[in-house]
């Protein structure tokens, strides 16, 4: 059976052959003994090995439980693979230098013989128990959080005692005296998914972004090698603590730990599965093993008070705080994905001083910021400032709606639960693909669209998914999940499985997510089209619109289970709002259009000035300049409008045959009197309107338009609001000194203008927030807002600093209501609250601001 895979003596005789093939390399040391006697090893592997104990190291540990070889033979091939490239590869040859690694391939021996050997899915270690019954699990017998459990059978039974068992004791010894170790890796099977650890308080924490930026950046590894995505799952914990579990006790001293599940089944098919997934974790431990430096001693400090300092539209500038060294300069990440990488691919630019602005970007649209300081001389970098998510502002014409799916008509529908299909709607996880005992099952969301204007044109659209779990989809490169938009009249019950699975479908949306990219804890996206756009503009008059996704509807012979779970955020098992399904679109509206008549047209030339538009030049070749101006207060309202576009609209009753190089131009000026000729000419240009006419232009066109710029725009935009007075001249030029020129304009001179109904300024702010406890919830609560534009409130949490704006921290709340639970939120933990009040824009107002802290009484 499953030959390719090492015997446990194969694997020692193995590891002392290496150690006596590169004694500067590796060492083999003995760190304890099994209950039946077998030892248990430790590869110490870096340059110099007699000096890696002096040097920041990385610690693996692999198979802890039994049945998940993949620990154990990746351990091996590791080692053959540094030792055949430990000179040819520059990198790793850096990280030997200057790190240290230590490997314990196997953790439970007894476990993985008996595994190989007898009962292929055992779990625990093989000491026999004071009740007869056999085996402790590993994972279960470390100190935090222990938990004695009276079953000894459980296949989770922890011990006696926290370090009851050889195994656990021998990794504390050796941990407790090397304190040089940064970085832990825990590797097991199965669910191609990292858990990081966390202090299970379901709040963000300081180094939680250095270990989703670890997993990711592995994530791109992987994808070099395999085209895989492993789901890095910490943003949102399990509601308990994993007792007793290595990670958490090697986290607690202060190292990064993650537990990395290989492959989709616990002893994969070697050659298909296997193969794969050893060859992507090579280079991933790689890039890992380059990180240890970082997270030691030898590093730079972690950046403080990263921040966003300001946005708009198309740019943000970032802040933060440094001592300034002329040693140091920073490296600044971006990303629009939910746990990213932050590598070359993502390094959007260095800084030496404490700023950073970042422009180009996309309106409206989130962007995930963080940063790391580093060291010029060394290389060395810091860890990772907490990741900073901001969202750009609207262009002038634009809105947009964040809209959260609804409770009635978002859940699954499986083939063989046709009695509890009902049930599913608005209180369970969605279960996307097939299994032996659901059969198929489509989930179904459903989005009120009363938010959005009828004649909202979506510009742009991203529908959010969050996967909370993908333990069941357990077959490699089988199947993908696609989101469609369902054809309104075409089902009619949103909880019936055959009417959904025969529903019409208008069309997929962006891409399918392959088995290979099934990821749990990163946040999904599927991103519209233009043509998808439209289809889901079709919908905004049906007042709502329902999408499917749905997965593989057949299982290859032997298998039992490809299902995928995602969270909707209702009910028990859910998130809370933070993980609600999102349809996030930008769009814009219809624009209306107005013609503004001049009201004063004139001819300013150095003898008169007289009624009419006319420019040029006089018998003596001096200028004759057109003027105009418009009462801008003829314009709609400016606090609930937005102008778009603008140009004037000129046209010529005179042309000239014989020609000439008079060129004419519009420019928006600041005069003091309009009747001088002095004032004209030595008037203040604010912008020039669009391009220059030519005289030839005279003749071929009807129209003359000067289109404004986006500066003229907004020094229009300025009047407008200030209810001030437009004016323009048309200066003639030419480089020949010509005389005795004029055209003649004609009267009916207008600017057009579009514009949509848009408000510029937010509603007020809350009033009187508080914070109290209430059902072992911190709950918060304030006044109402008396304004009828407001649309609702916004919370927001976040752990580092006071939110800046409404996108800066976990969300707790979107609605009308004045008072929100922070259902996740704990009592230990220093934490600010901001509050948000927005109108239909959404325009946000500035916030309300509270903190948290744990020593109040609330
Ligand atoms: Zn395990």
């Amino acid at each position: 059976m499953k030959k390719q895979y090492m015997s446990y003596q194969e694997s020692l005789d193995f590891l002392y052959m290496m150690e006596k093939t590169y004694p500067n390399l590796i060492e083999i040391i003995k760190i304890g003994t099994t209950f039946e006697g077998r030892d248990i090893v430790l590869a110490k592997i870096s340059k110099n090995v007699e000096t890696a104990d002096s040097k920041p190291a990385l610690l693996y540990t692999g198979s802890v439980h039994a049945r998940e070889w993949i620990g154990h033979e990746l351990a091996l091939k590791f080692i053959e693979y540094v030792a055949d490239n430990q000179t040819v590869d520059p990198e790793l040859e850096k990280s030997l230098n200057d790190s240290t690694i230590y490997m314990v391939p196997c953790l439970n021996p007894d476990g993985y013989e008996y595994s190989r050997k007898h009962f292929s899915f055992w779990r625990k270690n093989r000491r026999k128990n004071h009740d007869g019954t056999i085996g402790v699990d590993l994972n279960r017998n470390f100190s935090i959080g222990f938990v004695k459990q009276k079953d000894t059978s459980s296949n989770v039974y922890g011990g006696e005692e926290p370090f009851s068992e050889a195994e656990t004791r021998a990794m504390k010894d050796f941990v407790d005296n090397h304190d040089n170790i940064t970085i832990a890796f825990d590797y097991h099977s199965q669910g191609n998914v990292f858990f990081p650890a966390h202090k299970f308080m379901h709040e963000a924490e300081m180094d939680g972004t250095d270990m989703n930026v670890l997993c990711a950046n592995m994530n791109d590894e992987f994808a070099k090698v395999t085209g895989r995505k492993y789901g890095i799952h910490r943003g949102k914990p399990p509601a308990h603590l994993i007792s007793g579990s290595g990670r958490e006790y090697y986290y607690n001293k202060g190292i990064i730990a993650i537990v990395v599940e290989v492959g989709t089944k616990n002893i994969p098919d070697y050659m298909k599965s296997m193969s794969g997934s050893i060859n992507e974790n090579i280079p991933a431990l790689k890039m890992a093993f380059g990180e240890v430096i970082n997270y030691s001693s030898h590093a730079p400090k972690r950046v403080e008070d990263f921040t966003i300092d300001s946005r708009d539209a198309n740019s943000v500038k970032l802040a933060w705080k440094y001592e300034k060294r002329d040693d140091i300069f920073f490296e600044i990440y971006r990303s629009t994905n939910d746990k990213d990488a932050c590598n070359e691919r993502t390094k959007i630019g260095i800084a030496g001083d404490n700023f950073f602005e970042n422009s180009d970007l996309a309106s409206s649209t989130n962007y995930h910021y963080t940063i790391r300081a580093v060291n010029k001389n060394t290389g060395y970098k810091s860890p990772f400032a907490p990741i900073v998510k901001v969202r750009t502002w609207l262009e002038d014409d634009e809105f947009f709606k964040l809209i959260f799916a609804n409770k009635s008509g978002t859940g699954y529908v499986g083939q063989y639960t046709q009695e509890q299909n009902r049930s599913h709607f608005g209180l369970n996880s969605l279960f996307v693909g097939i299994n032996k005992s659901r059969g198929i099952c489509n989930s179904v969301m459903s989005f009120d669209f009363d938010s959005l204007p009828e004649n909202a044109i979506i510009k742009s659209a991203k529908f959010y998914l969050y996967p909370m779990n993908r333990v069941a989809a357990k077959i490699e490169k089988f199947g993908e999940w696609n989101l469609s938009l369902l054809e309104a009249n075409s089902f009619s019950e949103v909880t019936d499985f055959d009417e959904i699975e025969n529903a019409k479908s208008k069309g997929t949306i962006g891409q399918a997510i392959k088995s290979s990219q099934l990821t749990q804890g990163i946040w999904n996206n599927w991103k519209f089209s233009s043509h998808e756009c439209k289809l889901l503009q079709e919908e905004i008059k049906n007042g709502t619109v329902t999408f499917r996704v749905d997965g593989p509807k057949t299982l290859p012979d032997g298998e039992d289970s490809q299902m995928m779970q995602f969270d909707i955020g209702y009910g028990q098992f859910g998130g809370g709002i933070h993980y609600r399904p999102i349809l996030d679109i930008k769009y814009t509206v219809e624009n209306e259009k107005i013609k503004l008549p001049a009201s004063t047209l004139s001819t300013i030339s150095k003898a008169n000035i007289e009624n009419g538009l006319k420019s040029g030049f006089d018998k003596d070749g001096d200028r004759v300049y057109g003027y105009l101006d418009f009462d801008l207060s003829q314009l709609p309202n400016p606090e609930s409008t937005m102008i778009t576009q603008c140009a004037l609209r000129i046209r010529n009753n005179n042309k000239f045959k014989k020609k000439s190089d008079v060129r004419y131009y519009v420019e928006l000026v600041e005069v003091d009197d309009a009747r001088k000729y002095e004032d004209i000419k030595n008037r203040e240009q604010i912008e020039y309107i669009g391009y220059e006419v030519a005289e030839s232009d005279l003749n071929t066109k009807e129209y003359q338009y000067f289109k404004f710029d986006t500066l003229s725009k907004i020094a229009l935009d300025e009047m407008h609001q200030e209810g001030r007075t437009l004016k323009l001249v048309i200066k003639p030029t030419s480089s020949l000194g010509i005389k005795n020129r004029i055209v003649e304009w004609n009267s009916k001179a207008e600017l057009v203008v579009k514009y949509i109904e848009k408000r510029r300024k937010p509603v007020a702010r809350v009033e009187n927030l508080t914070l109290s406890k209430e059902n072992k919830m911190i709950k918060l609560s304030w006044d109402k807002v008396e304004d009828d534009a407001l649309s609702g409130y916004y919370v927001v949490r976040n752990s580092f600093h006071t939110p800046k704006h409404f996108m800066d921290g976990v969300k707790i709340y979107g609605g009308k209501d004045t008072y929100t639970y922070d259902n996740f939120a704990s009592f230990d933990k220093e934490k600010y609250y901001a509050v948000f009040s927005y109108d239909n824009v959404p325009n946000f107002s500035k916030p309300s601001i509270i903190k948290y802290n744990p020593l109040e009484k609330y």
